[in-house]
């Protein structure tokens, strides 16, 4: 017996599929994140860092669905998650993942009816594989780690295409 074939047959490597993919449940453990409270009153935003007088436990959590600079709301489901999983959320996590697609050129996330004119339009900007980029400007993230991330989301003004302006910033991001 030497039917051995698949040592000879080319290896079809999956697409790697990220492992730190926590955003689905990122709703709940909303729940978990008690504000740090201060001498004085008021609380920090664990995402953004934000300071503020206002934020009881309930302000916070407003400021989690409407206002905090690194998170947003996937637009298939509406659940609140962090900017920097919400690519990974959507193709991989979502409920309705079966409704996009991923363009392997620029990384756009587009509705799987959109695709087909997404690609023909032929106006994609290449971004390479091994880099991260933003989800709503498709920015590449520099360096490609939390650091980046608060940077291009909390520093100057803050990602270009998000609505959520940085509020205070810290000093290492100005
Ligand atoms: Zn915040
Ligand atoms: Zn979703
Ligand atoms: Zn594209
Ligand atoms: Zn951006």
């Amino acid at each position: 017996m030497s039917s051995r074939r698949d040592s000879t047959e080319e290896q079809n490597v999956p697409r790697e599929t990220p492992s730190k993919s926590t955003d689905a449940t990122l709703c709940e453990r909303l729940e978990e994140y008690v504000p740090i409270e201060e001498p004085n009153g008021g609380g920090i935003c664990i995402f953004c860092e934000e300071y503020n007088e206002k934020f009881t436990e309930e302000n916070l959590i407003t400021h989690y669905w409407k206002e905090c600079p690194i998170l947003t709301k996937c637009r298939l489901c509406n659940i609140i998650l962090e900017i920097s999983t919400l690519d990974d959320h959507m193709l991989f996590d979502c409920d309705k993942c079966q409704f996009v697609k991923q363009c392997s050129i620029c990384h756009e996330v587009v509705d799987t009816d959109d695709y087909l004119a997404h690609i023909n339009k032929k106006t994609c900007i290449a971004i390479n594989d091994d880099k991260v980029s933003c989800p709503l400007c498709r920015g590449v993230i520099k360096p490609a780690n939390e650091y980046g991330w608060n940077l291009h989301l909390l520093g100057a003004n803050g990602c270009p295409k998000n609505s959520r302006k940085p509020n205070n910033k810290p000093d290492v991001f100005q």
